[in-house]
C-alpha cells in the first residue's frame, strides 16, 4: 500500500536532483556571468557548431579586421569534416572549447552515452582544445552525468547571456540583439557558424555576420572589451572566489 506513494516519491527526487538541480546551478552560473559581463563591460563574442565553409572564414576576417578574438565551440564531428579551417581558427588566436562529439540531447539520451559523447569530443578536439578546455552543453541541456563529467576534467560549462536566436524560426534583427546586450551592459553572445543547408544558409549566415559587425561596432562606441569567454569564466571564478 506505502509502496506507490514510496516508489512516486522517491522517482521525483531522482527526477530533481537528476535534471532540476544542474538547471538551478546553471541559473546561478549565467547570473554571475552576466554580473561579470556588467562590472567589467565585457563582450564575449561566441560560435557554435562549425566550422562552416564559408561563413567561419568570413567572421575570422571581420573579427581579425577589428583585432578582436573569440571562442568556438565545433562538435567533434564537425571539426573533423574540415580540420584545416579549425586551425586557423586557432592559429587566429580564438578560444576553442569542446560541444561534444555527435551534440546528444542531454534530456533525451541516456547518461552513459551523453558521458561517451562528452568524451570522444574531447579525444577528436584533442589538437585545438585541453583536457580540461571549455565545455558547452549542446541545446545547453545538462544532467548530472553531465555535470559530473565536466567536473572531473575540470572544465568550465560555457553559457551564454544572450541568444541571439540565429537558429530560431523566426529570425530576429541584429539590431534587436544589439540592443538587449547593451541594456545589460555586456553579455556573452550565442552564435553559430556552421554550414546551413539551403534554402535557409544566406540569410542566417547574413545575419551572423551582420551581428558580429554590429555588436563589434557597439562595443567600439561603449567602451566594452571584447574577449574570449575563458578569460571572463576565469574572472568569475576569482570574483566568486573573493566574495567567499
Ligand atoms: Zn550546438
Amino acid at each position: 500500500m506505502i509502496l506507490a506513494p514510496t516508489l512516486a516519491a522517491v522517482g521525483l527526487l531522482a527526477l530533481v536532483g537528476v535534471y532540476l538541480s544542474p538547471q538551478l546551478a546553471k541559473t546561478a552560473q549565467i547570473r554571475a556571468l552576466r554580473q561579470q559581463c556588467r562590472a567589467t563591460r565585457s563582450l564575449a563574442l561566441t560560435y557554435d557548431d562549425g566550422p562552416g565553409a564559408e561563413l567561419t572564414p568570413a567572421l575570422l576576417e571581420l573579427l581579425a579586421a577589428a583585432g578582436a578574438r573569440a571562442t568556438f565551440f565545433p562538435t567533434g564531428r564537425s571539426a573533423t569534416r574540415d580540420p584545416e579551417l579549425l586551425t586557423r581558427v586557432a592559429a587566429a588566436g580564438h578560444e576553442v572549447g569542446c560541444h561534444s562529439q555527435d551534440h546528444l540531447h542531454a534530456w533525451r539520451t541516456a547518461p552513459w552515452l551523453i558521458l561517451r559523447d562528452i568524451d570522444a569530443g574531447y579525444r577528436t578536439l584533442a589538437r585545438w582544445v585541453s583536457p580540461a578546455g571549455l565545455y558547452r552543453p549542446p541545446y545547453g541541456k545538462t544532467t548530472l552525468a553531465t555535470w559530473w563529467r565536466a567536473r572531473r576534467r575540470h572544465a568550465r560549462l560555457a553559457w551564454w547571456t544572450v541568444d541571439s536566436g540565429d537558429t530560431h524560426a523566426v529570425l530576429p534583427t541584429p539590431q534587436t540583439i544589439v540592443e538587449a546586450v547593451r541594456r545589460d551592459g555586456g553579455g556573452v553572445v550565442l552564435m553559430h557558424d556552421f554550414d546551413r543547408d539551403p534554402p535557409n544558409d544566406e540569410p542566417r549566415e547574413t545575419f551572423v555576420l551582420e551581428l558580429t559587425e554590429q555588436l563589434l561596432k557597439a562595443a567600439r562606441g561603449e567602451g566594452w572589451r571584447v574577449c574570449r569567454l575563458g578569460e571572463l569564466l576565469e574572472e568569475t571564478r576569482w570574483s566568486a572566489a573573493l566574495a567567499r
